[in-house]
């Protein structure tokens, strides 16, 4: 009799391996069966979270990607401690995921297009941006200008990471200044959010994309909807704070299934291609019909720069004491 009783703890315990409930619909389902499925429930097409190398491989093209600045690892600054100290809860999420940040990056193709790539894992520290993850963004964002390729982001994430402070919100203006640089450049960013994209992430660049796109029923939005019902004392309507919900509320673009990703991504990349090639079309057309203007001759001389400095750092001085520093800089402007 007892034997048969730790037999079924055994078996219980491999279940896990074995055997996956699904969240949503409550189906108790053949693992395999949802992995070749791609981590999406055959029944109720709910998406479950997956890591950060599955997700590439779902996405990118077969053996394409290479990844970049694996081995930029955190700091501790602030000597952070909260119920764990930081170096610890760093140790345990490197030991856990064998990596030393929440996210990956790195340059593969998308229909045989370049794209540089970055993608939280929500696994590492509730895919926190710190300073690292920031850093990782903004130097991928620095090789598709390079490359002249498109970058994408596929955001898992609770937010800016609380034990790195004031330099984990401070990646918030640095990735989405990175991203202006880019916009500039007229090279296309898409924005893939997945449950959850939450917090700091969904304040800046998660937001930020030339086209925003959405898992189905993934949660994204800033504070966390107990904390707003708080804040705002009524009850929050059915969906909110869900892809479904902001589709309809127009602050994302468009819901994509998972198995569908790879081929939407390929065919917006075609497009922007497509487009940026009518573009400069365009220009060339409008260049050769329009008569060459030569640049005016200027009176800069580049020997004279060091004086001009010269000047510059006296009318700092001068107009600290009285109100003549205006035109002192008109002088400079002259020489
Ligand atoms: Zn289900």
């Amino acid at each position: 009799m007892f034997g048969n009783l730790f037999r079924k703890e055994e078996e219980i315990k491999e279940t896990p391996n074995q055997w996956i409930k699904c969240p949503k619909c409550t189906s108790l389902m053949y693992y395999k069966e949802v992995e070749a499925k791609q981590h999406v429930c055959p029944k109720c097409n709910h998406h479950f979270r997956i890591s950060a190398r599955q997700r590439i491989d779902s996405i990118v093209d077969k053996d394409s990607f290479v990844e970049m600045d694996k081995t930029l690892a955190p700091v501790d600054p602030l000597k952070f401690t909260d119920k764990k100290a930081y170096k610890k809860r760093l140790e345990e999420a490197k030991s856990k995921t064998g990596k030393t940040s929440s996210v990956v990056s790195g340059s593969s193709t998308i229909g045989g297009r370049p794209v540089e790539i970055v993608v939280f894992d929500f696994s590492f520290m509730g895919g926190s941006l710190g300073s690292v993850e920031g850093e990782k963004i903004v130097r991928g964002i620095t090789r598709a200008i390079e490359k002249k390729c498109g970058f994408v982001i596929v955001s898992a994430s609770g937010g800016a990471r609380m034990q790195e402070s004031t330099y984990s919100l401070l990646q918030m203006s640095k990735t989405s200044a990175a991203l202006n640089r880019l916009h500039q450049k007229g090279l296309p960013f898409i924005s893939i959010l997945t449950d959850p994209t939450m917090g700091g992430v969904s304040a800046s660049f998660a937001m930020l994309g030339d086209i925003i796109m959405a898992e189905p029923g993934a949660l994204i939005g800033f504070a966390g909807q107990r904390v707003i019902k708080q804040t705002v004392g009524v009850d929050l309507p059915e969906g909110f704070q869900r892809s479904e919900f902001l589709l309809e509320h127009g602050l994302i673009d468009m819901i994509v299934d998972r198995g569908n990703l790879h081929q939407t991504l390929s065919h917006l990349f075609e497009l922007f291609e497509n487009q940026e090639e009518e573009i400069e079309d365009e220009i060339l057309e409008e260049s050769k019909n329009e008569p060459m203007i030569e640049d005016e001759p200027t009176d800069v001389i580049e020997d004279d720069a060091d004086e001009t400095i010269d000047v510059e750092e006296e009318v700092d001085v001068s107009s600290l004491e009285e109100n003549t520093g205006l035109e002192k800089e008109t002088e400079s402007l002259k020489v």
